[in-house]
């Protein structure tokens, strides 16, 4: 069985292809769809995955760690309390290795095979950290797949269409994605991405903070004493009125910050008027994608969000404004990515329900090299690059270009290998370099053959080729910053290994736990009293070890919880 997982900055999910050539979403311990992608380690060092976990990023936020996925492919390092360091694709491993369990438990099978959806804008270094956490949860990458994408399989299924173009606008906790698909006799060609992996709703939510920091300190809080709780706290509630406000008009919270009651309100207008410059940061990216795919907006069949922060009303008004055209969003925009790659598992394992349906992707980024320009013999720009695949070029793709030497009697080429959009590869991303030999001549310029391959997965393969000398170098840009070597890889597995996962049949009475800790945290008088009776009988329930009676005390603690959440869930 191969699974498909989205592994998104705030939630993941986990489904498997079905029989009916869809896909059906796996529910976790919990019986949720979402699982919150926030790993935290309890005071017995045991590791919590998910919604015990997001709960703690407020009872105890030096222990817990959220949006780490914004820094795959990075070398970042996060201390989880005692010394503990994690990277950024191990604690993706454990969110992955929590959502696996999942699976096995409902498939009651092993799984060990998974399609992974990443940003269409996730670079090599990215995608390579994506599949190394694949690899350090035990599951094999058969394929990633660009998350747009996957919300166009799945979207495309679901609306049975033959042939449409449709504009896919994904807007998540930490990437905005836009991309341009085009489904012709059931191939589903992506003609077009681009995108902004440093906006989503988190953006949205600063925006709430930092309004709540203002209120704050006009009711004459000073600002610099607030503790590390008190600014999870404040998270919490600008999320909690972030949400609330995509329902109502206006929210207003009392809440406790620094040992003093304090109200904060906020409302929706305020919200679209101070959100001005991130809805403006929204346009390039769907202008750049327009005009790549060479399509009238006319012609688009459908505008498609996904992507929790959509559910902000002034998305899809922003939406209707641009594209002319009220956007859709009949599949749940949470869940539409995990369906899809699980689709594209499903098309992986050749099942004869997926027959009919291809899959192909772009290029995100234009790939090619260093050259020189010779402005005049004597004035050399060395600086220029010189594009060998143009971005949102279908892949797999294999183009080769021809160059030569500068110099009459150079005996070598250094071919410096670049992504990026710009002209100066100053600007560009450096991937990586070729020194290749060739034949000394002192007649006329040697000519070096290089071809560039890049494959459904993203990895790119350079190769170079003496003309003359037939002699060849190649290069898989494989040493990018931020990836690990395998020795590491080795060592993060065993590190992993040795770590203590909290096991799967008492995590519904942690997770409990730490929502009552949180409860109690939050809230203030009345309420608090009933929050504290109900974790000391649910407390001395589990302790009398008579699983009757914890399940039914789990049930009334739950009853409480959930009253005193829905009037304060801050
Ligand atoms: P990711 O793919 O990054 O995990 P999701 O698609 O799960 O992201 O979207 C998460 C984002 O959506 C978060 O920033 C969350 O606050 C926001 N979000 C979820 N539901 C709502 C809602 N009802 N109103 C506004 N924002 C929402
Ligand atoms: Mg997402």
């Amino acid at each position: 069985m191969i699974v498909g997982i989205d592994l998104g900055t705030t939630h993941s999910l986990i489904a498997i292809p079905n029989e009916e050539g869809g896909a059906t979403l796996v529910p976790n311990v919990f019986g949720d769809f979402l699982t919150p992608s926030v790993v935290s380690l309890d005071c017995d060092d045991s590791v919590l995955v998910g919604q015990p976990a997001h709960d703690r990023l407020i009872t105890h936020p030096d222990r817990s760690i959220s949006c780490f996925k914004r820094d795959m492919g990075t070398d970042r390092k996060y201390r989880l309390d005692i010394g503990r360091i994690f990277r950024p694709e191990e604690l993706s491993a454990l969110i992955l290795k929590s959502l696996k369990a999942d699976a096995e438990h409902f498939l009651g099978q092993a799984v060990e095979e998974a399609v992974i959806s990443v940003p269409a804008y996730f670079s090599d270094a990215q995608r390579k950290a994506t599949r190394v956490a694949g690899e350090l949860a035990g599951l094999r990458v058969s394929r990633l797949i660009n998350e747009p994408s996957a919300a166009a399989l799945a979207y495309g299924l679901h609306k049975n269409m033959d042939e449409a173009t449709f504009l896919v606008f994904d807007l998540g906790g930490g990437t905005f994605d836009v991309s341009i698909l085009e489904m012709f006799d059931g191939v589903m060609e992506v003609r077009a991405t681009a995108g902004n992996n440093r906006l989503g709703g988190e953006d949205f939510l600063e925006i709430i903070l930092r309004d709540f920091h203002e209120q704050l300190a006009n009711q004459g809080v000073e600002l610099s004493n607030l503790h590390l709780q008190d600014l999870s706290r404040l998270r919490a509630l600008a999320e909690f009125s972030k949400i609330k406000l995509s329902n109502e008009s206006a929210v207003e919270t009392p809440v406790v910050i620094g040992n003093r009651e304090v109200i904060l309100a906020y409302n929706r207008p305020r919200f679209e008027e101070q959100s001005r410059r991130l809805m403006r940061l929204l346009r390039d990216p769907l202008e750049r994608a327009i005009k790549d795919a060479r399509l009238p907006v006319d012609e688009l069949s459908d505008v498609v969000l996904v992507g929790g922060a959509t559910r902000m009303p002034m998305i899809p008004t922003f939406a209707a404004h641009i594209f002319r055209r009220f956007p859709k969003s009949d599949i749940n925009p949470d869940q539409a990515i995990a369906l899809g790659t699980a689709i594209q598992a499903g098309l992986k394992m050749k099942h004869k329900a997926y027959r009919e349906r291809v899959m192909t992707d772009v290029a995100p980024y234009t790939l090619g090299i260093q050259v020189c320009d010779f402005l005049t013999p004597n004035d050399v720009d060395k600086r220029v690059f010189s594009p060998i695949i143009d971005r949102n070029t279908p892949v797999p793709v294999s183009r080769t270009e021809t160059y030569s030497t500068m110099y009459l009697g150079q005996d070598q080429v250094k071919i410096s290998v670049y992504q990026g959009e710009s002209r100066s590869v100053n600007k560009n991303l450096f991937l990586g370099e070729i020194l290749m030999p060739v034949p000394k001549n002192m007649d006329e310029p040697e000519p070096i053959e290089v071809r560039f391959s890049y494959n459904v997965d993203g990895i790119l393969e350079v190769e170079a080729k003496s003309l003359s000398s037939g002699e060849m170098r190649s290069l898989v840009v494989e040493k990018s910053p931020g990836t690990l070597s395998k020795e590491q890889i080795k060592k993060s597995l065993r590190d992993l290994e040795a770590l203590k996962i909290h096991p799967r049949d008492q995590v519904v009475n942690r997770t409990l736990l730490s929502r009552g800790e949180r409860m109690f945290e939050q809230c203030i008088g009345k309420d608090r009293k009933r929050v504290n009776e109900a974790i000391s009988r649910y407390r001395a329930a589990l302790a009398s070890q008579d699983s009757g009676l914890i399940d039914q005390i789990r049930k009334e603690v739950i009853r409480v919880f959930d009253e005193i959440d829905a009037f304060k869930p801050i």
